[in-house]
């Protein structure tokens, strides 16, 4: 297992957050005009708003600008989030933003997350080959495809049955046979499939679940984010590193939708 200093990451969000502040207060379409012409490529041969190479070209720049730059470094991870189309996991009204890294609107008061916290998730999980992963919160199934391009066998639950439906069809088309997927409560977990090398909870609860806890194999991660609706929530990392114990580093502060029960969903 890769160990790396808490410190280090406590402040990589945060870090993110400032680049998006300077990111977006630097970018004037003035800047982009300037510059000689390129010689034997006019600017009509751009690929059209929409085209397979337009949208190639944005999943690169997030991956470089917004992936990369940001910090994430193993490169399966990298690799993971180069492979999987965002724009097909997007509502077609936000599709002109598909590779933007911030979250977008998936309907039912849900998003899909942004790119660079999903990639952050996938690193602190410390995937190995044959890994047994479960995704609470499938949503678009966006994580879920950036898991499946990892050699790990992935179980993701969404409470929101039509979500699920949609994320079902959409990961079939795509390729993703294997990916198993569940519609219920996920502060249970899934314990017909435990025990699992790793978790990773994409919406917040108040607190961590003890399903979730119980469900880790020993030596196993837990990432999840902690905390009130709407208020300052933590991303936890937590290892169970015995049969009855647990080690837990935060890795700064971040904002999910609630985690919420089964009386609530969908
Ligand atoms: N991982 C998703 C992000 C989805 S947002 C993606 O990549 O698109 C979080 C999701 O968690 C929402 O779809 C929400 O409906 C779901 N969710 C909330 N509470 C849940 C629970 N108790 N069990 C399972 N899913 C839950």
């Amino acid at each position: 297992m890769r160990l790396r200093g808490r410190f280090a990451f406590a402040w990589a969000p945060a870090a993110g957050l400032l680049l998006v502040v300077l990111s977006a207060a630097c970018s004037s379409p003035a800047a982009e005009d300037s510059g000689p012409p390129i010689s034997g490529r006019q600017q009509t041969e751009l690929p059209p708003q929409g085209s397979a190479e337009a949208y190639a070209e944005q999943l690169e720049s997030m991956v470089q600008t917004g992936i990369v730059a940001w910090g994430i470094t193993q490169p399966e991870v990298i690799q993971a989030m180069r492979a999987v189309p965002r724009h097909e996991f997007v509502p077609p009204e936000y599709l002109g933003q598909a590779y933007e890294n911030h979250p977008l609107p998936i309907g039912y008061g849900q998003t899909i997350s942004q790119p660079y916290i999903v990639a952050l998730m996938t690193q602190e999980l410390d995937l190995e080959p044959g890994d047994r992963v479960l995704e609470i919160g499938t949503g678009s199934g966006y994580q879920a495809a950036v898991l499946g391009q990892l050699e790990v066998e992935v179980y993701s639950m969404e409470i929101v049955e039509p979500l699920a439906l949609a994320a079902e069809e959409r990961l079939r088309s795509l390729g993703y046979a294997d990916i198993q997927l569940r519609h219920a409560d996920g502060y249970l977990g899934w314990p017909e499939e435990a025990p699992f090398d790793a978790i990773v909870v994409t919406a917040a609860p108040d607190h961590v679940p003890q399903p979730l806890l119980l469900q880790l194999a020993v030596g196993g991660v837990l990432v999840i984010p902690v905390g009130p609706v709407g208020g300052y929530q933590e991303l936890w990392r937590i290892t169970r590193t015995a049969e009855t114990s647990y080690d837990s580093a935060s890795l700064g502060g971040v904002r999910f939708v609630p985690l919420v029960r089964e009386e609530q969903g969908g």
